[in-house]
């Protein structure tokens, strides 16, 4: 009933086009066509790694409204998306997480981005969310680094956290933008240190080689 009234009121359209679309969330054809172009990743060590599409409008835009304006109405439409994760991640997997923001910035925007766009999925698909990186000291903002000064930044600044068991474990490591990887690296190698038996990498967008 509530939901009637909302769509009566403010019908819902594509975020990339704004056409007329017949539910909240979701993209008319088109636009969903032409922005879903799953992108292989570049990680060594991974078992597989994937980004859903290209750091590019709308979907850019949707990320920088949930990141930085806690904008929770971008999720439905950023779901929409999520039907290409079948074709990047094959699984089977024990469980998935995601890399950890640093604590003043987690607390600051009180939840993780990548936990909250990949839910619905990982809800769907019956795998659990474990939260098992944990960050050892504080990192620089790592815009407008280089990808040697990235690495730098994230040598060894993400570990397991104290007590979490990934031993021979299948996981799915979650982040929302990929950028150079350093990032990625750094989760995996810790994921790989305590002894998972392998890890497949997913984010929602890269933005490798922008
Ligand atoms: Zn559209």
């Amino acid at each position: 009933m509530f939901s009637a009234l909302l769509d009566f009121l403010f019908p819902p359209h594509c975020p990339a086009c704004d056409a007329y679309v017949p539910s909240r969330g979701g993209w008319c054809e088109r636009c969903l066509a032409a922005a879903i172009a799953p992108v292989r990743l570049q990680v060594s060590g991974a078992f597989e790694a994937w980004a859903l599409g290209a750091y590019e409008e709308p979907l850019s835009r949707m990320v920088k409204e949930l990141k930085y304006h806690g904008k929770r109405s971008v999720l439905p439409a950023i779901a929409t998306f999520l039907w290409a994760v079948p074709v990047c991640a094959k699984g089977p997997f024990d469980f998935a997480t995601c890399v950890p923001l640093a604590p003043k910035r987690q607390k600051a925007r009180g939840f993780n981005q990548a936990e909250e766009i990949f839910r619905p999925w990982l809800k769907e698909q019956g795998i659990p969310l474990r939260q098992v990186i944990r960050r050892t000291r504080e990192t620089r903002p790592m815009y407008g680094l280089t990808k040697k000064e990235r690495q730098e930044n994230m040598k060894g600044a993400l570990a397991l956290v104290e007590g979490a068991s990934v031993k021979g474990a299948r996981v799915l490591l979650l982040d929302d933008i990929f950028t150079t990887g350093a990032t990625a690296e750094a989760a995996l190698s810790a994921l790989k240190k305590g002894g998972a038996a392998s890890v497949s990498i997913l984010c929602l967008a890269s933005n490798a080689g922008r």
